[in-house]
């Protein structure tokens, strides 16, 4: 049996293993939670009898089983912790708490200035705000940033749309909250949050790829975010896409002529006004309307950005070989824009083998890249391949269920 959260659970993380399930499966029988986790049934009747006398888990009503007497399902006590996550943007920070099966119980957003000179302090103090109006069952922390970091445990972020070149995020914020503190690229967090609650669920290899501001990729393989060597796996925004040189677009990594520099909303921008298909003024709301009345010069932009992405996606699937690609992101508002561009570019790129790869677009909500954070803090229980380190050991033992 396919643990779908990854790695069997093993020693120390057992306890928080089986508390993770509940929060992410729901109810569930002792026979079922053995089954999921691929443990023996002698050690979860063991663990949960424990777990429930920790005041953890309880027991729930019965439910008929085939054959046998009613299976007892097992399910959890959500407000036994809840867990805080932000997501770092270039003008505001966005943050949410949450319960232990993911559900959001209160959001705010605060305006912030990540080029300011005390701009991580400043981040401190907004979340020591927020970490302040909750009670002590706040288990810990997740940050989502638009760049590189180096560890979750560790949080030293390199983010050139923030300014930011090994800032400090993880240590300043422990020192400023005193709550564990988890930092990943942001597009992480969303594949974080897709293992735990969405199609990781069901499968252990997928992308979970973003379109809006910028370009970006998750990437699970093995049931587990691959980061690669420094943080830095499933930048797809600045694949090189054209030549390199001053004909092209610049982009925010300092080169020219990345995916991004193209696609991106600031890109798509620049592509409509440069063929005068909105005015010096027009944003990416005003090319939406026009190409959704009818204006086939604006949905002539969207229809290449798709084409464009098609081609670049294609080969990040020959790269990873992913079951399924989840599409999330500010930009799929406008899909089915891109898709008559995508479709057609996507398929024929791909080799033969690969062409039927299913890609699901997922509906956004403003609250999806905060909410991911959270999830960093809330995979703890599952963090058998050490991604999160000392930070997730201590979310652990707040829970309780070490
Ligand atoms: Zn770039």
């Amino acid at each position: 049996m396919v643990n779908s959260q990854g790695p069997i659970p093993r020693g120390e993380l057992v306890p928080s293993g089986i508390v993770g399930l509940l929060g992410t499966q729901g109810p569930t029988s002792r026979t079922d939670i053995a089954r999921a986790l691929g443990l023996s049934p002698a050690t979860v009747t063991q663990v949960t009898k424990d777990l429930i006398t920790r005041g953890l888990v309880e027991e729930l009503q019965s439910v008929p089983s085939k054959g046998g007497r009613p299976a007892r399902l097992l399910g959890l006590v959500t407000d036994a912790g809840v867990a805080m996550g932000a997501k770092v943007t270039a003008d505001h920070v966005a943050i949410v708490t949450v319960e232990l099966d993911g559900t959001v119980r209160s959001s705010a957003a605060h305006d912030y200035d990540p080029g300011a000179d005390d701009a991580i302090a400043r981040l401190g103090q907004i979340l020591a705000k927020e970490v302040a109006e909750l009670d002590d069952r706040l288990l810990g922390v997740g940050v989502g940033v638009p760049g590189s970091v180096d560890s979750q445990a560790s949080g030293i972020v390199d983010a050139p749309t923030l300014s930011w070149q090994a800032a400090p995020v993880g240590p300043v914020l422990r020192a400023a909250i005193g709550t564990p503190v988890l930092v990943d690229n942001d597009v992480n967090t969303l594949a974080a949050a897709e293992r735990l609650y969405g199609i990781g669920r069901d499968h252990s290899a997928f992308l979970v790829v973003t379109i809006g501001r910028g370009i970006g990729c998750g990437i699970v393989v093995d049931g587990g975010i691959y980061r690669g060597a420094n943080g830095g796996a499933g930048e797809i925004g600045h694949i090189p896409t054209e030549h390199d040189g001053p004909d092209q677009p610049p982009c925010t990594c300092g080169s020219t002529g990345c995916l991004e520099a193209y696609i991106g909303a600031a890109g798509i921008i620049r592509t409509a006004r440069a063929r005068q298909v909105i005015g010096p003024r027009g944003d990416l709301a005003t090319l939406l309307r026009a190409a959704t009345t009818g204006d086939a010069a604006a949905r002539q932009v969207f229809d290449q950005a798709g084409a464009m992405l098609g081609r670049a996606l294609a080969g990040v699937i020959h790269t990873i070989d992913p079951e399924v690609v989840v599409l999330m992101g500010e930009g799929v508002d406008g899909w089915e824009l891109w898709q008559t561009g995508f479709e057609p570019s996507f398929r024929r790129s791909l080799l033969p083998a690969r062409r039927a790869v299913p890609v699901v677009v997922e509906p956004w909500t403003e609250d999806q890249w905060a909410r991911g954070a959270a999830s960093l803090v809330l995979a703890s229980p599952f963090d058998s391949t050490g991604n999160g380190g000392e930070q997730s050991r201590l979310v652990r033992a707040r829970l309780g269920a070490q």
